[in-house]
């Protein structure tokens, strides 16, 4: 099965791909998880990257279309959750194209709907384990006491340089402008299906699995 969950900054997007890797066996493609990835392992395209980022734009489709690329033609027999892909309408085409020519299938494309208040509380709380990339929040889902991660053990957790106020102003336009045309994008071609992504974590969780499961 393959999926896209589609939301702006903040949604949870991440959090929930992890859980559905964990018990479905798909493999999360996360295009800002692999965009960081290359910024610390210091590459050409990752330094290039680097400043865009930081100021909450979209990188070029060329590039983000690439790291997809590589990874369907690579395989998930779990199959994959886009987490951040597609972004903007010639990224959702690409993605099609690019599952077509290897005889896959776009299964649902699940909206998390949150409201902006809401996104800007959480992205300011937002840490992640540095090991694992566990997602953390100071209100909903604190750094346990003892300092270490609940799925790692690891103990050094960071924030990201683009969770401030500046540039998630910038990255919530970005969404409204090029990302959210996708909504009607797939509601037209009948794969769309939302959920409420304010509520916990689990019953989260649980509408994204009725929505798959039917
Ligand atoms: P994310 O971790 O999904 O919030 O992405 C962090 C940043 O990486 C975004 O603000 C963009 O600068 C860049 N990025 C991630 N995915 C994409 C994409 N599909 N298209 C363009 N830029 C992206």
């Amino acid at each position: 099965m393959n999926i896209i969950l589609l939301g702006p900054p903040g949604a949870g997007k991440g959090t929930q791909a992890r859980i559905l890797e964990e018990e479905r066996g798909m493999k999360q493609l996360s295009t800002g998880d692999m965009l960081r990835a290359a910024r610390t392992s210091g590459t050409e395209m990752g330094q290039k990257v680097a400043a865009i980022m930081d100021a909450g734009e979209l990188v070029t489709d060329e590039i983000v279309i690439g790291l997809i690329r590589e990874q369907i033609q690579i395989g998930s027999e779990g199959g994959f959750i886009f987490d951040g892909f597609p972004r903007t309408l010639p990224q959702a085409d690409a993605l099609g194209d690019l599952l077509h020519e290897t005889g896959q299938n776009l299964d649902a494309v699940i909206e998390m709907r949150v409201n902006d208040d809401a996104l800007v509380e959480r992205i300011t709380a937002r840490s992640t384990c540095g090991t694992c990339g566990e997602v953390y929040n100071d209100i909903t889902k604190p750094i346990p006491e003892d300092g270490k991660c609940t799925t790692c053990g690891g103990t050094e957790f960071k924030r990201r340089a683009d969770d401030n106020a500046d540039s998630l102003k910038t990255r919530l336009m970005e969404y409204y402008k090029k990302t959210s045309p996708l909504i009607g994008y797939y509601y037209a071609k009948g794969q769309l299906t939302f959920v409420n992504g304010l509520g916990e974590i689990d019953t989260v969780k649980g509408d994204i699995a009725a929505a798959l499961d039917g």
